[in-house]
């Protein structure tokens, strides 16, 4: 354990709040099922030593996800089981709509239209991009109209109407046309001065628009949807601060945003790098947590800034672009070997190839799901790990996993989880919760 949380395991068990949010009341495990009576989830009530024996984290787990009535679980597991889905159908379009684009040979009379219309290279790319991007979005509109805005509304996720979404939705789309275009003209300036070499030059373009665009994120665009605001319930403020003071993270780092403005969902995140660094509460679980399990959520938080995963993020992120690139590079010259005449595709200088490395990336994206699945699963596992350490909150932290079930199926089989989940499932997070808490009890 690390030495820092020591100070907040006086805490927990000195603080009389803790106890009574973690007593017996809040319980599924006893409440679904009162044949293990041992499974209390206070370690600190009044129970027997004896009890600590008797504690078993399997039947624990069992009990809490038993706690779910069927109906629910149903719905969340449809849900989440649509994502997969989703996954197909955009892979599906996306590859669609470029082939589209390079069959029509609408690409490349884009390209020539830009080339009509200066003499400038990187305003041709530019004058391709937009247009490029604009046919993109209307394109992929409708499968982004049901995903985002009909299906969230079905399972009563979404809290917007059609204006205000559509308005962040164009809000959105300026963005990308200001960030994309941007992107296209640096990477086709690279591509032009390093025809052979581009992969190792365009990973590097990727890796620094990456953490610029994560770095500036918390400043520039995240405000632009949502208020953040300092914590301001004195009750909660109190208590997670104290948490971050203890694990060495500035105060004035931990925030509260208006999620509920777009969804009701529970949630939590870290954005930003170096100075622009911040943990977020969304106000949704301020209104449906309990203390321990705020707690519970901010210690994971607060693991991934103090174990550094944005840049160990983008570390393993540029791993995985340099390997795509140079299988990019193979696919690329391939194809406009083949059929680069009848595309009036010239080489990868040329931006009518745009939808070709488009199609050809989000084919390797496609089949790379469960490896960036999993990079990003082990990561926030390691968050787990560091947040029970930290908040010593093992039912709370059950009881949000359940509470994350609403949009995360609970209890998927192995190879579900390791090609689908970006996060431990429910019935993993609880596991690891009630393996602690056995190991735990007074
Ligand atoms: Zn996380």
């Amino acid at each position: 354990m690390m030495p820092h949380t020591l100070a907040l395991v006086l805490l927990v068990i000195a603080s009389p709040t803790t106890s009574t949010f973690a007593s017996t009341q809040d319980s599924p495990a006893q409440a679904a099922s009162p044949t293990i009576p041992d499974n209390r989830p206070s370690y600190n009530s009044n129970t027997t030593a004896g009890d600590t024996k008797h504690f078993d984290p399997a039947a624990a787990t069992q009990a809490w996800l038993d706690s779910v009535p069927s109906n629910q679980r149903e719905k969340s597991d449809a849900y989440f089981e649509g994502g997969y889905w989703l996954i197909l159908w955009n892979f599906l379009l996306t590859g669609a709509i470029c082939v589209f684009l390079l069959e029509s040979r609408l690409s490349a009379r884009l390209r020539d239209f830009s080339e009509g219309v200066t003499n400038i290279r990187n305003l041709q790319i530019a004058c391709y991009a937009v247009p490029y991007l604009l046919l993109f979005y209307a394109l992929s509109f409708p499968l982004n109209l049901y995903e985002n805005f009909f299906r969230e509304h079905q399972y009563g996720m979404a809290t917007q109407s059609f204006a205000p979404w559509f308005r962040e939705q164009l809000l959105g789309l300026s963005l990308t046309l200001i960030g994309g275009t941007f992107l296209v003209v640096v990477l086709y300036a690279v591509f032009r001065r390093a025809p052979r070499t581009w992969r190792i030059w365009g990973t590097i373009v990727m890796i620094i628009f990456s953490a610029t665009l994560v770095l500036i994120a918390p400043v520039y665009i995240e405000p632009l949807f949502n208020t953040y605001k300092p914590l301001s319930d004195p009750k909660i403020r109190d208590r997670i601060l104290a948490m971050a003071r203890a694990n060495e993270i500035p105060v004035k780092q931990v925030f509260e945003v208006d999620a509920s403005r777009q969804t009701t969902r529970v949630s939590a995140n870290v954005s930003g790098l170096l100075g622009t660094t911040r943990v977020a509460l969304n106000d949704n679980l301020l209104k449906q947590c309990t203390v321990p399990e705020i707690r519970a959520v901010m210690a994971h938080e607060m693991g991934h800034y103090v174990l550094d995963h944005g840049a160990k993020l983008l570390t393993y992120l540029g791993i995985l672009m340099l390997i795509g690139f140079a299988l990019t590079r193979i696919l690329f010259n391939a194809a406009v070997k083949r059929w680069g005449k009848r595309w009036h595709v010239r080489d990868i200088a040329d931006p009518a190839g745009l939808p070709l490395l488009a199609l050809i990336f989000s084919i390797l994206l496609f089949f790379a799901t469960p490896i960036l699945n999993t990079v990003v699963r082990v990561t926030e596992r390691e968050a787990d790990a560091f947040g029970i350490n930290t908040s010593r909150e093992p039912d709370g932290m059950a009881q949000v996993a359940l509470k994350l079930g609403v949009y995360r199926k609970l209890n998927p089989n192995p190879l579900e989880e390791f090609i689908f989940f970006d996060h431990p499932s429910g019935r993993g997070r609880i596991r690891m919760a009630m393996d602690w808490k056995a190991e735990n009890l007074p």
